[in-house]
């Protein structure tokens, strides 16, 4: 049982790697751990998921806002910045 102690992860450190190895590799030590913590806390489960749904509807979000904003300046508009900056 002591080396179930020691990978012992509490649920602030599993999450926050939780969310770090969504977008970055964070080692097989911490990987380890922290599916370990997963398989018994069900909260950081939920949690992770969360977050991983999050990130995809704000990505999806901010694709959408490149593709076509919601907001354009009108020609008279872009004119008269480009006045104000290039005098
Ligand atoms: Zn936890």
């Amino acid at each position: 049982m002591r080396w179930l102690k020691a990978i012992k992860y509490n649920c602030l450190e599993a999450q926050q790697n939780g969310v770090r190895n969504q977008h970055e590799y964070i080692g097989p030590v911490k990987w380890i751990k922290l599916k370990y913590h997963l398989v018994f806390c069900k909260l950081c489960k939920k949690f992770l998921a969360d977050a991983k749904k999050l990130d995809a509807v704000i990505e999806q979000h901010t694709n959408d806002l490149s593709h076509q904003p919601s907001f354009t300046l009108s020609p008279e508009e872009k004119d008269s910045i480009k006045k104000k900056l290039n005098p």
